[in-house]
């Protein structure tokens, strides 16, 4: 199967072209047609599959394709670390090179001034770790009532290093109209049960 068969815009697989990414891996082949028709996934997959294409790819296509309010954070993508946070953003960026989309990352243990100068320019996909975020929020630099897209990565990962408390405030202040993306390796009962306030009628898929 070719990535032209998945109904991507033009502008991205001119992008995934200049990845050599030749044929979508077997998590983008299941997830990117339920994402680009508006569903909720709930994923179990590893890194290394290719996840984090699987739901930039059909994020930026959508945002694309949306009506487009300039200066609000439209999608907000939740990761565990610093270095996952990072990649996400090269990922976004590379994969919408050709597109309109700004994205920015933003995450604890340096200094905050620079990632609030970005946020103030405008931003439509904002990568986040949970605790820099809720600080920025309670700080009144971030409003994520205009999100449309939330994806939650690493979920398993999340929960073992303690951010249970912080998913739950972001989660209450999020739009309910909005699509949401659930990924974690395992999938244990506490994290199904997390799933479930997260999710609506989503579908499942595993790799
Ligand atoms: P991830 O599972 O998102 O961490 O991705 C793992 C690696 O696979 C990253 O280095 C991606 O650049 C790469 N990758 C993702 N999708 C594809 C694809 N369709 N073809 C080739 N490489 C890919």
């Amino acid at each position: 199967m070719k990535f032209t068969e998945l109904n991507i815009i033009e502008p991205i697989l001119k992008a995934l072209e200049k990845q050599n990414y030749s044929e979508p891996t077997a998590i983008q082949k299941k997830a990117i047609p339920i994402l680009l028709e508006g569903n909720d996934i709930m994923a179990t997959a590893q890194t290394g599959t290719g996840k984090t294409a699987a739901f930039a790819i059909p994020i930026l296509q959508l945002l694309e394709k949306g009506d487009s309010r300039p200066s609000s954070i439209k999608t907000l993508v939740l990761t565990p670390t610093r270095e996952l946070a990072i990649q996400i953003k090269e990922s976004f960026d590379d994969y919408g090179q050709f597109l309109t989309s700004k994205n920015a990352v933003i995450f604890g243990g340096v200094n905050q001034k620079s990632q609030v100068d970005q946020i103030k320019k405008g931003v439509d996909v904002l990568i986040a770790t949970p605790g820099r975020l809720l600080d920025l929020m309670n700080q009144g630099y971030i409003d994520l009532k205009h999100i449309q897209y939330f994806v939650l990565d690493e979920a398993d990962r999340m929960l073992d290093m303690g951010f249970i408390h912080d998913i739950k405030k972001i989660i209450k202040v999020l739009p309910h109209k909005r699509q949401s993306l659930f990924f974690s390796a395992t999938m244990p009962k506490t994290i199904v049960e997390l799933s479930n306030q997260i999710l609506n009628s989503p579908t499942r898929i595993s790799v």
